[in-house]
């Protein structure tokens, strides 16, 4: 029960707290139940001092809201509670010979799983290539690499594949940040441990690596990732990276690193289309055994536009916020609980902004979408306009067509509908408008 409150907690601290804090404070803390509340287990003396100075208050009313009003009493001690995981990879170290042919999962969240990822065209193609991946380690795409904004979804599909790899007898599987593979590296060297460091790696089926771009800039790593990276490829482990940008255009990872991830195995994820994110939003509700109308949905997927990350958190304070008060969900409640969020996102993307875009990437002038002209050179990327304002601004119809040389409001949703059909049938519109989503979200 405890337990479970807990977990409310956190939920709701992340979602209330500056995403960095929770993750250097509050993520790494444990919880076991005392006779009268929870103690809380930091890892070092550091945190355990911080959380109870900063934080101690606020866990402990958080948890007497969640709990229904029951009072909690929290403390704050160093330790930790040994997990399956830490226990075998403790008793493994410094072995040398039998390691290999025991079981080993490091790292892995079972929460992110693929049957809780919401396919849509903005992430179909990383999807499909985690799932093979997922079922054939080591043989289909190697090494894979996902690359895409903060909070599209990455960790989440790297963690997925994981997730299907450790089911396989024996597997060994790691996931770990890119800087903690760093941290380790380095101290690896520092004591001469490079041997172990190397086989420890090597003695995993899958090895999952997240946020390559910290190997930037930091040249005796990029060195040293390499050489063990070449290393690890020269068996049959699974490699999987992921990293936020098209690796290319992070500063300072060397060529020959880049080059590796040129064909076929990189997976961009884009930001989630209007659909997908109402999609999102009902999925992640109904795990959470809410029920979010559907117009509700529909409502914060055009509000909320920035990635699924954001769209969580928001989802998050609606429910907890309504759950407290003992509010229903609807449209007005979401717009009052929302509107800090939502002002911030309304102001990002006006249709002028995206008729400029849209003008300069196809070589035209503004004069040009509003005029009455109607080629086909000119009306196709006035579409495409069309269908941008109404997926990034909260302008209606209406306000569209007025922006567009004074259109009617049925040929915007003409354009819209037909943008969406040719996005389908033809590649080089669907590639447009996505080079034009990226422009302008950027
Ligand atoms: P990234 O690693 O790209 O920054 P994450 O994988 O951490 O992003 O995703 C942020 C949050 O959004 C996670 O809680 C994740 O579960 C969720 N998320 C992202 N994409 C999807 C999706 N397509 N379906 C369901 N949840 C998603
Ligand atoms: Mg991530």
């Amino acid at each position: 029960m405890l337990e479970s409150i807990w977990k409310q907690c956190l939920d709701y601290l992340e979602s209330a707290l500056p995403l960095k804090q929770f993750d250097t404070w509050l993520r790494p803390l444990q919880a076991e139940v005392t006779a009268d509340g929870l103690c809380l287990l930091a890892p070092n003396e550091y945190v355990r001092d911080w959380v109870d100075q900063h934080y101690r208050e606020q866990i402990r009313d958080t948890l007497e809201k969640v709990g229904g009003g029951q009072p909690c009493s929290v403390t704050v001690a160093v330790g930790s509670i040994p997990s399956p995981e830490t226990e075998a990879r403790d008793s493994n170290s410094g072995q040398d010979d039998d390691s290999t042919d025991r079981r080993l999962v490091v790292g892995l969240q079972s929460k992110f799983r693929f049957s809780n990822f919401i396919e849509g065209k903005s992430n179909q193609l990383a999807l499909a290539a985690s799932r093979q991946v997922a079922e054939n380690p080591g043989k289909a795409y190697n090494p894979l690499l996902i690359y895409g904004a903060v909070g599209l979804g990455k960790t989440h599909l790297i963690h997925a594949i994981g997730n299907v790899i450790r089911r396989r007898p024996r597997a060994r599987v790691a996931y770990l940040p890119a800087m903690d593979f760093v941290r380790d590296m380095v101290s690896s060297l520092r004591h001469n441990r490079m041997d172990q460091f190397n086989q420890y790696y090597r003695s995993f089926d899958a090895l999952l690596v997240d946020d390559i771009q910290f190997f930037a800039g930091k040249s005796k790593s990029q060195e040293e990732f390499f050489h063990a990276f070449d290393a690890l490829l020269q068996g049959d482990h699974q490699i999987v990276l992921t990293c936020d940008r098209y690796p290319r255009d992070v500063d300072h990872l060397p060529e020959r690193l880049t080059s590796r991830f040129a064909s076929g195995i990189s997976y961009a994820i884009e930001p989630p289309e209007l659909e997908t994110r109402a999609a999102i939003l009902t999925a992640k509700a109904a795990a959470a055994r809410v029920e979010l109308p559907e117009d509700v949905a529909l409502y914060l997927a055009q509000r909320l536009k920035s990635n699924v990350r954001d769209l969580e958190g928001a989802l998050r304070r609606v429910i907890m916020g309504s759950g407290f008060q003992g509010q229903e969900i609807t449209i007005d409640y979401c717009t009052e609980t929302l509107q800090d969020l939502f002002s911030s996102h309304d102001h990002s993307i006006t249709i002028e902004v995206i008729q400029k875009t849209v003008a300069d990437y196809f070589r035209l002038r503004v004069s040009d979408l509003t005029s009455k002209r109607r080629s086909r050179a000119i009306a196709r990327p006035r579409q495409i306009a069309m269908g941008l304002a109404r997926e990034l601004t909260n302008r209606s119809f209406p306000e569209i067509g007025a922006s567009f040389g004074d259109r009617d409001h049925t040929t915007v949703l003409y354009a819209c509908r037909q943008v969406e059909k040719l996005r389908k049938s033809d590649n080089s519109v669907d590639t447009d408008y996505r080079n034009l989503l990226r422009r302008l979200r950027t």
